[in-house]
C-alpha cells in the first residue's frame, strides 16, 4: 500500500488525547488531593499503582474507571488522522508513559485499537479482585534503563524503545521514515535518535517543543510543529502525502489513494493560529 513505507509513532498523554489519562483518571475520581499528597513519596508510575489500590478499596469499580476513560477529551481530527494513516497503509505505533489498561480502553472506544500495530507502554493487569495494577516499563528497582538524559524518567526511556523499534525497521527491505509525534520531556531522547529522512512533530508550546527549539543543532529529523487537533492532521497527513510522493518517484508505485488526502486537505479550514499560511511548514529544514 501507497503508506507501507512510513512508520508512525505516536505519544499518547496530551498527544492523541488532548489530557494527562492518569490525571484525568485521579481528578474524575476524586482523588487529586490524596494524589498530590502522596506524589512526594514516590514515584508517579508506582503512585499510579498505589492510586487504584485506594481506589479499589473504596469500592470503586474497574467499570466507574473504564467510564471516566471513555469520556476522555480526544479531538475528532485526531481520530481521523489515525484512521486515515492506517487506511493509507502507514504502520502506527505508540510510545508512552501511561499504561496499557488506559491506553487500550480508550482506543477500543473510539474504535482505533486495530490501527496500532504495537503499543509500548507500561505494563497492566486486572487482578482477581478486580483491582487494576500498573507497573513499570522498566523494572528501576533492579537497575536503570541505561539511559542518563535528565528527560527521561526512570521507568520509561522512549528513546531506548526507539532504537529496538529502529533496529527492527533496518532488518526490512524498504527503507523505512519515521513520523514522531509528542508533547512531553519525555519525547526528547526519542527525538534525538531520528536520522536524517524522518519527521518530528512537536506540539508547539509544550516542554518537547521547548527542548528542540533550544536544541536544534542536535535534531537531524525535519521539525514540523502542531498546535491542536486540526493542525495535528493536517500537518501528519501533509507528511504521508509527501513521502508518498517521494516514494512514487523512486519506485512508480501506485498512489490512487493520496489523491483523497490532499483533496481532503485543500477544502479543509485552516485554523486561526496559522493566519494566512496555506500549507503547514517545517519549523527548521535541514538542507
Ligand atoms: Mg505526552
Ligand atoms: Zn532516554
Amino acid at each position: 500500500m501507497a503508506g507501507a513505507g512510513i512508520v508512525v509513532i505516536f505519544d499518547f498523554d496530551k498527544t492523541i488525547i488532548d489530557c494527562d489519562s492518569d490525571n484525568w483518571v485521579v481528578d474524575e475520581l476524586g482523588a487529586t488531593e490524596l494524589f498530590d499528597r502522596l506524589l512526594p513519596t514516590m514515584p508517579w508510575n508506582s503512585l499510579m499503582d498505589r492510586m487504584m489500590k485506594e481506589h479499589h478499596s473504596q469500592g470503586t469499580k474497574l467499570e466507574d474507571v473504564v467510564t471516566v476513560l471513555e469520556r476522555t477529551p480526544i479531538h475528532p481530527c485526531i481520530i481521523e488522522a489515525i484512521k486515515s494513516a492506517h487506511a493509507l497503509g502507514c504502520d502506527l505505533k505508540i510510545v508512552s508513559d501511561a499504561n496499557t489498561f488506559f491506553i487500550e480502553t480508550i482506543l477500543e472506544y473510539h474504535g482505533l485499537r486495530e490501527c496500532f500495530s504495537e503499543i509500548h507502554t507500561n505494563p497492566s493487569f486486572v487482578d482477581e479482585e478486580g483491582r487494576l495494577r500498573i507497573f513499570p516499563h522498566h523494572d528501576f528497582t533492579k537497575s536503570s534503563h541505561g539511559c542518563g538524559h535528565p528527560s527521561c524518567p526512570p521507568n520509561m526511556c522512549k528513546g531506548t524503545v526507539i532504537g529496538k523499534i529502529q533496529a527492527s525497521l533496518s532488518t526490512e527491505d524498504q527503507k523505512k521514515t519515521i513520523i514522531y509525534l509528542g508533547d512531553g520531556l519525555g519525547d526528547f531522547c526519542p527525538s534525538l535518535k531520528l536520522g536524517d529522512g524522518d519527521y518530528v512533530m512537536p506540539r508547539k508550546g509544550f516542554p518537547v517543543w521547548d527542548l528542540i527549539c533550544k536544541n536544534r543543532s542536535l535534531i537531524k529529523a525535519q521539525i514540523w510543529e502542531w498546535s491542536n487537533g486540526e493542525d495535528f492532521e493536517r500537518v501528519l497527513l501533509h507528511l504521508i502525502a509527501r513521502n508518498i510522493s517521494i516514494h512514487k518517484k523512486n519506485s512508480g508505485a501506485n498512489v490512487g489513494k493520496l489523491f483523497s488526502v490532499e483533496c481532503k486537505q485543500e477544502t479543509m479550514p485552516l485554523p486561526a493560529a496559522t493566519g494566512p499560511q496555506a500549507f503547514p511548514q517545517p519549523l527548521h529544514v535541514i538542507h
